[in-house]
C-alpha cells in the first residue's frame, strides 16, 4: 500500500536528488507506530520525457509490512503526474472529446479515456469518502451536482479552496487517496489519512542537491 506525503518539490527536483530524497516520516496506517526507512524504488514519471524517481519505502516492523513513500505530485501505479491526470479529467467531464483533451495536453489517447474510465467507475465512491472528510473536518455540508463524476470534482475543489494556500488541487486528490485517486482495488479510500497529513503539508527540506 501506498503513503502519499506532502511534496513541495517540482518532478525535476524531486528526480535531482536521487537516493537522497528526504521523505518525513511516517506513521503505519495499520498500528499507527513509527515506520522505520527501508531501501525504495526506481519508477518512472512522464514529465516531458521520462524522468527516473527514487521512491522510498517504510516498513513497519510489528505489522511486519512496507509502504511505498509515494510524493504527493504522483497517483499509484500512474505514469504521468497527477497535475496532467486532473487536467484531462477535468477537461473531459466538462464536456471536451477526450481526443481533443489529450491531444491539447500531449497525452496519448488511449491512456486518456483509460483514466476517464477509471474515474467514472471511482466517482460514486470518491464522493462519499470526501462527504465523509468534509463531516469529520467539520466544513459545511455543500450541495453537488447529480452526475458523479462532476460531482467528485465538485467536492474535491470544496475541500480544496480553504486548503490553497497549503497544496494544489491534484495534490490533494492523491493526499486524500493515499494514490488511489484511480484505483481499482477496494481499500477504503480514507485509509492512509489517520494523521491527517494533507492538513498542513509544510515545505520540504531543501534537498542535498547533487553537484
Ligand atoms: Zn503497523
Amino acid at each position: 500500500m501506498a503513503i502519499v506525503w506532502p511534496c513541495g518539490l517540482s518532478v525535476e527536483k524531486y528526480a535531482a536528488a536521487g537516493r537522497e530524497i528526504w521523505v518525513p516520516r511516517s506513521r503505519c496506517p495499520d498500528c499507527r507506530q513509527e515506520m522505520v526507512f527501508w531501501s525504495g524504488y526506481w519508477r518512472y514519471v512522464r514529465e516531458k520525457d521520462e524522468r527516473r524517481l527514487f521512491i522510498r519505502r517504510a516498513c513497519c516492523q510489528p505489522c511486519d509490512r512496507t509502504h511505498a513513500l509515494l510524493p504527493s505530485f504522483l497517483l499509484h501505479r500512474r505514469l504521468d503526474p497527477v497535475r496532467v491526470i486532473g487536467w484531462v479529467l477535468a477537461l473531459g467531464i466538462g464536456g471536451l472529446g477526450m481526443g481533443k483533451v489529450a491531444a491539447r495536453l500531449g497525452v496519448p489517447h488511449s491512456t486518456a479515456r483509460d483514466w476517464r474510465r477509471r474515474h467514472r467507475a471511482r466517482a460514486p465512491a470518491l464522493v462519499a469518502g470526501l462527504a465523509a472528510l468534509r463531516v469529520e473536518l467539520g466544513d459545511e455540508v455543500i450541495s453537488l451536482p447529480g452526475d458523479p463524476e462532476q460531482a467528485a470534482l465538485a467536492a474535491l475543489g470544496a475541500l480544496w479552496a480553504p486548503r490553497q494556500a497549503v497544496v494544489e488541487l491534484w495534490a490533494l486528490a492523491s493526499l486524500v487517496s493515499g494514490g488511489a485517486w484511480l484505483s481499482t482495488n477496494t481499500t477504503p479510500l480514507w485509509a492512509a489519512l489517520g494523521d491527517r497529513r494533507f492538513m498542513a503539508p509544510k515545505p520540504s527540506k531543501p534537498t542535498q542537491e547533487v553537484v
